[in-house]
């Protein structure tokens, strides 16, 4: 039966992102924790109603790679969605909190996000749209999951409006206006990926990236900065602003060289070489560098399907086991 609004009791809020609010409840019916995000919807009546009627479709997805979902309903100007809580929170999350993630977790990543995927598309005709590391979440029996993909096109119509974060995962041919496919999901996951193996947004100009690779010369230094959100209300984003480098060589946030318009991003991502999985500081393993290379062919026709990137070498040949990520998503949380 699905959960009700009334059977839940609030405890703590998890997170806030573009359109809404995350909070862990209390289920006192079935007395387990959940988890409830708001979404704002801008609609009338009878929109919101059919924003409730296709959000069902998540009731019939059912994968260990999808997040659960347990219900949804009106709260007044906001529709609440009631979906499993990860307790180990986003991965967004969690490399902000503990600095890169490991390259042998980074590709148990990409095998749950591959296999989630693909499930959405054969069993659902499902595009994700929206992959980026707050939308990849893991809890402490370690298992990662995916969750905020594009079930309701009226609700995706109803919040459309606020361009906001989502933006800097998006794909060349996607900000050329191109339909999305299922190749605009692989983009974006190489991205993320990227993001994690670093710790840090990849996009940053080349002599930013320089100085970044120079500064940081201790493993476990990470830039909790790096990877301020898109947002419209702050019309420029900073990439790659280091908070040592902004001490030691005065560069400023607002004025300096070191900052990137929402434009300047967009048209970087469609003219300038796609990122690699390269850092001054760490060796990568071979395999997992052509794999992000597979996903960031600038040509969609170029990029790997789902399929061909879990036959991958770096996919194939991994030899960390769930007991592994259960310890790794553990130790993630027990620090604070
Ligand atoms: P965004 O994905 O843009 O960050 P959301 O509103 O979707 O915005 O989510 C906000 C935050 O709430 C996420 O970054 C994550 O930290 C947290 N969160 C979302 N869903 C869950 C969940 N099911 N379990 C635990 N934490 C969650
Ligand atoms: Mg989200």
């Amino acid at each position: 039966d699905l959960v009700k609004d009334e059977d839940l009791e609030i405890l703590d809020e998890l997170g806030a992102g573009n359109g809404g609010t995350v909070t862990k409840v209390w289920n006192k019916k079935r007395n387990c924790v959940m988890a409830r995000k708001l979404i704002l919807v801008d609609a009338k009546p009878s929109v919101r109603k059919q924003i409730l009627r296709e959000l069902q479709i998540m009731n019939d997805c059912n994968s260990p790679y999808i997040v659960g979902y347990y219900g949804c309903f009106p709260v007044d100007v906001h529709v609440g969605i009631v979906i499993e809580l990860m307790d180990a929170g986003s991965l967004n999350d969690i490399y902000r909190q503990n600095g890169p993630i490991p390259i042998e977790v980074v590709g148990k990543v990409a095998e749950a996000v591959l296999h989630g995927l693909m499930y959405l598309y054969d069993v659902h005709r499902i595009i994700h749209r929206d992959i980026k590391p707050s939308n990849i979440l893991a809890n402490t029996n370690g298992e990662i999951k995916i969750c905020d993909f594009g079930v309701s096109g009226e609700l995706i119509n109803s919040i459309a409006n606020t361009f906001v974060g989502t933006s800097t995962y998006m794909s060349p041919e996607r900000i050329q206006g191109a339909p999305y496919t299922i190749k605009s999901d692989v983009w974006s996951l190489g991205i993320s990926l990227i993001e994690l193996a670093l710790g840090r947004f990849p996009f940053t100009d080349s002599q930013d990236q320089e100085d970044q690779d120079q500064d940081s010369e201790t493993e476990d230094e990470f830039d909790e900065d790096a990877t301020l959100p898109l947002n419209t209300q702050r019309p420029k984003i900073s990439i790659n602003n280091n908070k040592e480098k902004r001490k030691s060589k005065g560069v400023s946030l607002a004025g300096g060289g070191h900052t990137m318009s929402i434009l300047d991003l967009l048209q970087h991502i469609v003219n300038e070489p796609a990122p690699k999985l390269f850092s001054r500081k760490k060796q990568f393993p071979n395999e997992a560098v052509i794999f992000v290379e597979n996903c960031l062919f600038k040509d969609p026709g170029q990029r790997k399907s789902p399929q061909d990137l879990l036959a991958s070498d770096w996919i194939s040949k991994s030899t960390i086991t769930q007991e592994d990520l259960k310890v790794w998503a553990q130790s993630t949380i027990s620090k604070d």
